[in-house]
């Protein structure tokens, strides 16, 4: 049995520390790995390297530093399968999607290329007479990225591929569920050229967390991950004076108009509220289907689409969901189940005993739906993060429109509708961050960026894009001139120009 350590300082090291935890095979249900949980001591070794490092990169012209994340891209694309591969066995998705989450952090890296354009300051020539004022952008020293478990390639490239290409060091804290992807891409951007002690992964827990948002030299942390958790992290790390961004849980709607396409919908939805068994921040749990008959021309479709589905081993490539992540996570998708059904739900598909001939022991969940929800029970309230889609029957638009502006949770949500109008008025109204019109997962491509709003994101930066180069860098702003000829006299008030 391996036990997984740390990366720190261009090696992987054992870990000192007393503590480990189980790395599961999800679709065995075995423990196949440990994972070492770092002590504060670790950490500081990891910070010390993370320091030197850091200063030379920063003074590296953005070119040098974007041929490194190029050839770091290269890299990680050639490794593709084996990462989908080592992601699928502790995560659970199946192969496709475990490729789906290595690409999508592979295009944040493909964005922070061009950080020679990106992060170049601001310039006015003659603000003055003959004053010129220019900004810069400068790193902010050494960072920390800590991540969840449910996109183990993605989320650690969103924030160590902006913060590194800005002129930062990071120290990444990976989930302790599937920790082996996050240490091989901090190996892969060592044998990309990357220089050794930039990207730092530390292994561990609650505990390691604390230490990082104690961290004198630690200047921001950027946190993804339960909602509680990613408050508490946010309280912690700025009351230390750092910036923190910290993303957490989520209960996106889908709204079906009356005009909607059904069938487009349906199909949708289901890949929306089923893939990765539900273990998306942006997955859609809650379909809100409005008007009269809306729901039943749902139900209609939606059940055969639901027992035609396969749920399989990770491997199997024609399974459309695999395992979830670990036995206690099934256990409480589960209960979370028969709680619904407490609180007067009607449950109309029951995935709660279902088992994978062959794969008894693995942590499977068969795919649930659950009728007549409403917004009082708390299973419509609290995060279930699986594979459960819940309806919440709507009698018009605006009860439609009010169901995700007043859930606490504010992450994605989508609409289904052929009238440009009401879908216009939807996405400027509802108090969501992340809008899909006729797009069930609304996840901003690279150049853009993500964030939920409420309780699913605490600090006011988004991940990647433009506003991760502001999360990333800080402010430098130069007021400039060259006087010749006679002196001239003090000024006592503040100058106007
Ligand atoms: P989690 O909150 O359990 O863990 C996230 C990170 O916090 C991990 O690195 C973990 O080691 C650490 N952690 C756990 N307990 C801690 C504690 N008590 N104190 C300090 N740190 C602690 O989340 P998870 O189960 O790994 O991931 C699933 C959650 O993440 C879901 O709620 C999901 O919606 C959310 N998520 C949000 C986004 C987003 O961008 N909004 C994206 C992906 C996942």
């Amino acid at each position: 049995m391996i036990t997984i350590g740390h990366f720190i300082d261009g090696a992987r090291v054992a870990g000192q520390g007393s503590r480990s935890k189980d790395i599961f095979n999800p679709n065995t249900g075995a423990v196949q790995a440990r994972v070492s949980m770092a002590t504060p001591g670790e950490l500081d070794a990891a910070v010390a390297s993370a320091a030197k490092a850091q200063v030379i990169w920063a003074n590296t012209n953005p070119q040098k530093r974007s041929r490194v994340l190029f050839a770091y891209k290269q890299l990680v694309e050639a490794n593709m399968d084996d990462l989908a591969q080592m992601l699928s066995s502790e995560h659970g998705k199946v192969l496709a999607d475990s490729r789906g989450d290595v690409i999508r952090g592979v295009d944040v890296i493909e964005f922070a290329c061009g950080i020679p354009h990106s992060q170049k300051g601001e310039h006015t020539y003659g603000a003055g007479p003959e004053i010129d004022v220019y900004s810069m952008r400068k790193p902010l020293g050494v960072v920390a990225g800590i991540t969840p478990f449910n996109f183990p390639a993605m989320i650690p490239m969103w924030m160590f591929g902006m913060a590194i290409a800005t002129g930062n060091a990071c120290i990444l804290k990976p989930s302790e569920k599937d920790p082996s992807v996050p240490m091989r891409l901090a190996e892969l951007f060592v044998e990309a050229g990357g220089p050794i002690g930039l990207l730092q992964c530390i292994n561990g827990d609650k505990e390691i967390v604390d230490a990082i948002c104690d961290h004198p030299t630690i200047k921001a942390v950027s946190f993804v991950g339960s909602s509680d958790i990613a408050q508490y992290v946010y309280a912690r790390a700025t009351a230390n004076g750092k910036r923190a961004q910290c993303m957490g849980g989520a209960k996106n709607h889908g709204i079906i108009m009356p005009d909607a396409n059904m069938d487009q919908a349906v199909k949708d939805i289901l890949g929306a509220a089923f893939g990765s068994a539900g273990e998306r921040c942006m997955a859609l749990p809650v379909v809100v289907p409005v008007g009269e008959g809306t729901a039943e021309r749902f139900l209609d479709k939606m059940l055969p689409a639901i027992k035609a589905m396969k749920v399989g081993v990770s491997e199997d490539p024609d399974a459309d969901y695999g395992p979830v992540v670990t036995a206690a996570h099934r256990d409480s998708i589960n209960s979370q189940v028969s709680k619904a059904v407490e609180e007067g739900a009607t449950l109309v598909v029951d995935g709660r005993d279902f088992s994978l001939q062959g794969y008894e022991d693995g942590f499977f969940v068969g795919p649930s739906l659950l009728d007549d929800v409403t917004s009082d029970m708390e299973t419509y309230q609290d995060e279930i993060f699986g594979p459960v889609l819940q309806i919440v029957r709507a009698d018009t638009f605006e009860d439609a429109l009010r169901l995700p502006s007043e859930h606490q949770y504010g992450n994605g949500v989508a609409i289904f509708t052929q009238n440009g109008r009401v879908a216009r008025e939807f996405a400027d109204r509802v108090e969501v961050g992340m809008v899909g019109i006729n797009v069930p997962i609304p996840v901003p491509v690279a150049y853009h960026s993500f964030g939920g709003w409420k309780r699913s994101a605490f600090g006011d930066a988004n991940q990647y894009g433009m506003e991760g180069l502001r999360f990333y860098t800080k402010v430098k702003t130069v007021t400039q001139r060259w006087p010749e000829g006679e002196t001239e006299d003090s000024a006592f008030i503040i100058p106007t120009f």
